[in-house]
């Protein structure tokens, strides 16, 4: 999608710390981070919110999640874990609406969130 930031990241038009990259999906650095290890994680295409997911896109949201664990046990998350959330829609936070998780790490958090 032209005017998507999470777009031109995964067609390389805009730079990002890319840490992990398949033909679906790809995580790299979130540009202002909220924890030591801090993650956005998008399928390649352009699906806006959780309410536009199509039956197509089973196999990129699998490969999100696994994907998610991969990078967190390369980033050395293993033992004590990480945190991985989705802001959808306004309520939530949602500033990017291209579908992504943050993959937060290397401390601890509250629960529940504010
Ligand atoms: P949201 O509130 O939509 O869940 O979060 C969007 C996230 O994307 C924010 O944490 C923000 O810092 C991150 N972000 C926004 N623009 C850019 C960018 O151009 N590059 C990177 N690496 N992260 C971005």
């Amino acid at each position: 999608m032209q005017d998507c930031i999470f777009c031109k990241i995964a067609s390389k038009e805009i730079p990002a710390e890319v840490v992990y990259e398949d033909d679906y999906v790809m995580a790299f650095e979130d540009i202002h981070p909220a924890a030591p290890i801090h993650l956005v994680l998008i399928p390649k295409r352009h699906i806006p919110t959780f309410f536009d997911i199509k039956d197509e896109d089973e196999a990129a949201l699998g490969r999100l999640q696994q994907a998610a664990a991969r990078v967190a046990a390369k980033l050395g998350l293993e033992e004590k874990g990480f945190r991985l959330v989705s802001n959808c829609k306004e309520d939530a936070g949602q500033l990017v609406f291209h579908l992504h998780y943050h993959l937060l790490g290397g401390r601890p958090f509250q629960w529940p969130p504010g």
